[in-house]
């Protein structure tokens, strides 16, 4: 099924329905978008009667897995009180009060079933004209959920898109909203602008804006800003709190490693990868050629490429210890490193046994 196909289904039982949100906002722009975001006059009972399913609905949401798109449909809501940022919600039945209720005119763009826009809000002049603007109230907009700042913010970076003045200045003024945001929140936010090629616009409008404070980050001004999200996490100095993955906080505690040595040599790139060191080359402005030529001479690029192991040097000076064994193996390794010895058999053996026996 198409995704329109959706719409034309509900629309068949009497039920208005339209695509809104992300997909539509990028479909106008040309881009390609899986998450499908449905809103309908049908209630969740509707929706399983008429797509023949059981499944739970999440809120008066009800998900859709439809390779390779994944269709949340939800029933026109209005929200009638906030407590934290959890709304509470009551079912309507036109499709306009339900548009109020979302952040930003782009996100409030209706696709029917032709795959014509309907629009009541003119978030598609907005979009045309590349600007980010609250619907309704800004403050009460903001401060309902402050998630909103970063979420204009995120839309403003990731298609070099303005933020409308009034709501700029607001969010300058008011930056302090971010605190009771979680850091899970503040971390997927900034991972999608710091992932974005406009990752520039998003440290200078959070500098302008005067957010990092509150999103406890301090950028590392000594160092150049890099290319890649990892290294402008570096370069940001996140506080403790915000839970990275282990992958990711490996890969920054390496990176900080090479830093601490401030230069970046043949172990450096052997120790760390070559990855991790062309990040920490972009903080500290060594160019990449420069590493990319280091990590082509490397003469083995990883322990496993040592002709010799562990075994050997146990064997061959009838040895017990596996700390001593370690330490002779990584005195080799940095030799072979250096390129004092090549990395041959017979060579390995006589330096061992000529300077370790
Ligand atoms: P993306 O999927 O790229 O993150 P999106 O705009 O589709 O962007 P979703 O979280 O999928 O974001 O939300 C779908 C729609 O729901 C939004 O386009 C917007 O209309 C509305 N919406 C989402 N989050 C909020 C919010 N915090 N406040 C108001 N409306 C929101
Ligand atoms: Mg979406």
């Amino acid at each position: 099924m198409e995704v329109q196909d959706y719409l034309k289904k509900l629309k068949n039982k009497g039920y208005t329905s339209y695509i809104v949100g992300g997909y539509t906002r990028d479909y106008l722009l040309g881009l390609n978008s899986f998450d499908v975001d449905i809103t309908t006059a049908a209630t969740p009972n509707d929706v399983r009667k008429v797509f023949n399913i059981n499944g739970k609905d999440n809120f008066g949401s009800i998900r859709i897995k439809d390779e390779p798109y994944i269709i949340d449909i939800t029933t026109f809501r209005k929200e009638i009180s906030y407590s934290g940022r959890k709304p509470k919600v009551v079912f309507i039945e036109e499709v306009l009060e339900d548009l109020f209720r979302r952040d930003f005119t782009i996100n409030a763009i209706c696709l029917d079933d032709n795959l014509e826009v309907y629009d009541p809000l003119g978030g598609f002049e907005d979009l045309k004209s590349k600007t980010i603007r609250v619907i309704g109230d800004i403050a009460k907009k903001f401060q309902e959920d402050p998630l909103r700042i970063l979420r204009a913010i995120r839309f403003a970076v990731i298609y070099d898109f303005e933020i409308e003045e009034n709501a700029y200045r607001f969010i300058k003024e008011n930056g302090r909203l971010l605190k009771s945001l979680s850091y899970k929140r503040k971390i997927e936010e900034l991972d999608l602008m710091f992932n974005s090629p406009f990752y520039q616009k998003a440290l200078d409008l959070l500098e302008d804006l005067n957010l990092l404070d509150a999103l406890g980050l301090k950028l590392e001004k000594d160092y150049f800003v890099p290319k890649t999200r990892i290294g402008i996490w570096i370069y940001v100095n996140p506080v403790e709190a915000y839970p990275f993955s282990k992958l990711d906080k490996k890969r920054m505690s390496d990176i900080r490693a090479i830093l601490a040595l401030g230069d970046i040599d043949r172990k450096t790139i052997f120790t760390y990868g070559i990855k991790n060191a062309l990040i920490a080359g972009n903080l500290l402005g060594i160019k990449e050629d420069k590493i990319v030529s280091i990590y082509d001479s490397l003469p083995i690029k990883s322990e496993s490429e040592l002709v010799i192991d562990g075994d050997t040097i146990k064997s061959v000076l009838n040895l017990n210890s596996s700390l001593k064994i370690g330490k002779i193996k990584s005195d080799v390794l940095y030799e072979v490193l250096k390129g004092t010895l090549k990395n041959e058999r017979s060579i390995l053996i006589k330096y061992l046994l000529e300077n370790w026996k």
